[in-house]
């Protein structure tokens, strides 16, 4: 452990409380977060929860050491929505999977979101899926009928514990589907027949195809075992999805205790409805990168809401962290640093660490940056996945950065700077350099003056910006004669 003074505490949705969080091995934390099923571009809402657990996943790696957290994060590649993809547009499954994961990892790529360290196909874990099934047959807790295998609801005692509700309850609330090979209307598909249209794998059921649950299951058991730490999502698939993967997991698992904390975000919503591909209230992450937010704005929006609430997308939270970034980046320059980590607050991590307290962590930054405490806000930023690649930085300033003439005079400026030190005119130089940094226009390097020069003003915001260093420039060279 690295960083052991820190307490993470997380909220359990299975305890209904926030806990302190201690790993099973503090040398291996272990998460699995359910991933997107892969036919389609991912909307915004979709990206909630791989931006709120990449936030978790660099707190773990700072807090335990990079090298002693293991995230999962799975594709569904089987599904008959991919299928009905794949039927309507005459393409290859394949090629639709192939596609749609690319455009994932590139889009949140752009969100500043790391790569889990496995990001398991389900498809390539259908023999692990059989076993699993195979183990819940002779168990007792799932039967075969008519080439499905389903799982036998009443025969787990615990089912419903984690969303708190009773499966009476629940096949109120539900729509469950009513089949005549069903011997109760809660139980859920295992393993379905697949005609040779569809995709299909041989199995002791016949040539057929995994339910979507016990995909996660079979995954998470196989790459992180039967116990490991953390288990996230959206909270609209705390039921039936993950009550259905704890019921599958803890009964072929029995001595393993699956999941210790699960962890669900709130959803994305738009105008009160959750966002979502089937109410058709939904754009993609793709198409707000193309109307030119960054990635970066996108992310500040999300951790400016705690993950367990609701939150909109606005147009004007938009703007607000366009702005509150660019001074960010303004105080620390474009230049990528390293390791910066080691000056890191203390206070910044507690508020991580306090279940993702997201939103005091900017606040902190916000209010740092405005101090000018570079070297704070470069470790702070980093943590939280901001500033981390001058990229990010080009798409900020991108549009409205400053105008083909400020750029011309600043530089026109720095070679009459050159100019008088190379004259050995030191005083005049001397004095243009502290009117230049005045303007916040100064050496990338602070050891290097021959670097290049950046405008790098934290008190930088407005749109009269070139006005100002036109006019700050024209008054320097006036003094200089
Ligand atoms: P899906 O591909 O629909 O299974 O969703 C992939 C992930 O996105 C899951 O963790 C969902 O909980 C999550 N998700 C879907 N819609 C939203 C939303 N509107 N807000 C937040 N998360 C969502
Ligand atoms: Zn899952």
């Amino acid at each position: 452990m690295t960083n052991a003074p820190t307490k993470i505490k997380l909220h359990n949705t299975k305890t209904r409380k926030k806990e302190v969080f201690t790993p099973l091995d503090a040398d291996n934390v272990r998460m699995y977060v359910c991933g997107p099923t892969v036919y389609d571009r991912a909307h915004l809402g979709n990206a909630r929860p791989v931006v709120v657990f990449d936030v978790l996943y660099r707190l773990l790696r700072h807090v335990y050491g990079p090298e002693h957290v293991t995230y999962v994060r799975n594709f569904t590649d089987v599904d008959d929505k991919i299928n009905a993809r794949a039927a309507e547009s005459g393409r290859a499954i394949g090629e639709i999977t192939e596609e749609t994961i690319n455009w994932f990892l590139g889009d949140m790529g752009a969100l500043g979101a790391l790569e889990p360290n496995a990001m398991p196909r389900a498809t390539a874990f259908i023999p692990q899926m059989v076993e699993m099934i195979e183990g819940l047959i002779a168990a007792g807790h799932a039967y075969a009928a008519e080439g499905h295998v389903l799982f036998r609801v009443r025969s787990y005692e615990a089912y419903g514990a984690l969303s708190g509700r009773s499966v009476d309850d629940m096949i109120a609330g539900a729509r469950v589907e009513v089949a005549p090979y069903k011997e109760d209307a809660m139980d859920f598909v295992l393993w379905k027949p697949s005609g040779l249209d569809l995709p299909g794998w041989d199995s002791p059921w016949g040539r057929g195809r995994p339910g979507w649950h016990i995909e996660c299951s079979a995954m998470a058991h196989e790459l992180l075992g039967e116990s490991f730490d953390i288990h996230g999502g959206g909270n609209d698939l705390m039921f039936p999805h993950h009550e259905n993967e704890i019921a599958q997991s803890c009964c072929a698992h029995p001595e393993g205790g699956f999941a210790q904390v699960w962890m669900h975000n709130e959803m994305l919503q738009v105008e009160g409805k959750k966002m979502s591909k089937s109410l058709g209230n939904f754009f993609t992450v793709r198409d707000l990168l193309d109307q030119g937010v960054p990635g970066e704005v996108i992310r500040f929006v999300f951790l400016s809401t705690h993950y367990r609430k609701p939150m909109d997308w606005t147009a004007d939270k938009a703007d607000v962290a366009r702005n509150h970034l660019k001074r960010m980046w303004s105080l620390v320059g474009p230049t990528e640093t390293q390791n910066a980590s080691e000056h890191l607050p203390q206070e910044f991590v507690d508020a991580l660490a306090n279940d993702l307290d997201t939103h005091t962590a900017l606040q902190l930054l916000i209010k740092w940056t405005k101090e000018g405490r570079a070297d704070d806000v470069t470790a702070a930023a980093h943590l939280l996945g901001f500033l981390c690649v001058s990229e990010a930085y080009d798409a900020l300033f991108d549009e409205d950065w400053l105008a083909e003439e400020t750029v011309e005079a600043i530089e026109e400026a720095i070679f009459q700077w050159h100019l008088a030190r190379q004259q050995r005119d030191f005083s005049r130089a001397d004095k243009m350099r502290g009117q230049l940094l005045a303007l916040g226009i100064r050496p990338v390097s602070q050891e290097d003056e021959n670097s290049n020069w950046v405008f790098s003003n934290p008190d930088f915001m407005s749109d009269n910006d070139n006005a100002r260093i036109i006019d700050g420039i024209e008054k320097m060279r006036g003094e200089a004669g």
